[in-house]
């Protein structure tokens, strides 16, 4: 396996392998990889004959009072989990590699505005401008995403519909913690006493899932009762708890295929974010 720093060192390394008629897989991550990532990788490898592995700390789509300087980081740690999973390169560029003097963004309007992005409105311009660029230099047959990430699932099936990216979309499901905690790179942020606290997300949305599969077809009780649970943690703020259209985000009032119910929840300064899909 390889890790490469520039654009064109990929592009020769992937062009090499398609003149081969090799097929291609690429797993955008942010780097700090965990066995959330590793499904993916793994998943990429079994259904591809090359997987690429862009590991990037994207400044776009993180805003000036958000934690892009503080996002961990461990290339070392990183390229041993995508060497274990079979990945076969490492992207893992500068932003300077990436930016340059960039003038040009993807925007899309809508499904950005709901769910994270009210509270992160330039997110997903950031998300849709760097995938956009990877999708372009990698050029693959296949990209895979987790689920952990609904919004971004379903904007950058939408961005890839809206601008005729010749790429398949695979949506990965939502890897835990044993105790049911959604992995993620940022649950590294959180005290002891904030990790304990932070099983709220999971255990919440358990309950809506449970109601569902109960018979339960009305939607704000769903959402009501996942926001119930969540409120008795005192050290969680609930940023929102929604219940949508996973194709649409527009909001639900009857329980039916594909409905996301979606939380994003402060356990003290970290932001988290879980869901479940019917
Ligand atoms: P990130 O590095 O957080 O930007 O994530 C990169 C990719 O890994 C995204 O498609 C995420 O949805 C996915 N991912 C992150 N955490 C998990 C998880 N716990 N289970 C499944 N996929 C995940």
């Amino acid at each position: 396996m390889k890790i490469v720093k520039t654009i064109d060192e990929v592009r020769n390394i992937v062009n090499s392998w398609k003149k081969d008629g090799l097929s291609v897989a690429l797993v955008p991550t942010m780097g700090y990889l965990h066995e959330g990532h590793k499904s993916l990788i793994t998943r990429a490898a079994a259904e591809n004959d090359r997987v690429v592995v862009s590991d990037f700390v994207n400044p776009t789509q993180f805003a000036p009072n958000e934690d892009f300087e503080s996002y961990p980081r461990d290339i070392d740690a990183d390229a041993r989990l995508c060497e274990d999973a079979g990945a076969a390169l490492i992207f893992n560029p500068e932003a300077d590699e990436m930016y340059q003097d960039a003038l040009t963004f993807i925007d899309m309007n809508k499904i950005t505005k709901v769910l994270c992005g009210k509270t992160r409105p330039i997110h997903f311009s950031g998300v849709c401008t760097v995938v956009g660029k990877l999708f372009n230099i990698v050029k693959p047959d296949r990209a895979y995403f987790g689920q952990k990430d609904a919004q971004q699932l379903c904007v950058i099936r939408k961005m890839v519909k809206d601008l005729n990216f010749d790429v398949e979309i695979i949506g990965c499901p939502i890897i835990r913690e044993p105790d049911g905690l959604a992995k993620s790179s940022r649950n590294t942020y959180l005290s002891a006493e904030e990790r304990q606290a932070a099983l709220c997300l999971s255990r919440a949305l358990a309950l809506g899932k449970a109601a569902v599969d109960a018979g339960e077809r009305d939607a704000e009780k769903v959402v009501e009762i996942v926001r119930a649970e969540i409120s008795r943690e005192p050290l969680a703020r609930i940023d929102y708890a929604e219940a949508v259209d996973f194709n649409t985000l527009e909001p639900v009032s009857e329980v039916k295929p594909p409905m996301l119910c979606a939380v994003a929840v402060y356990i003290g300064k970290t932001r988290l974010i879980d869901n479940f899909i019917v």
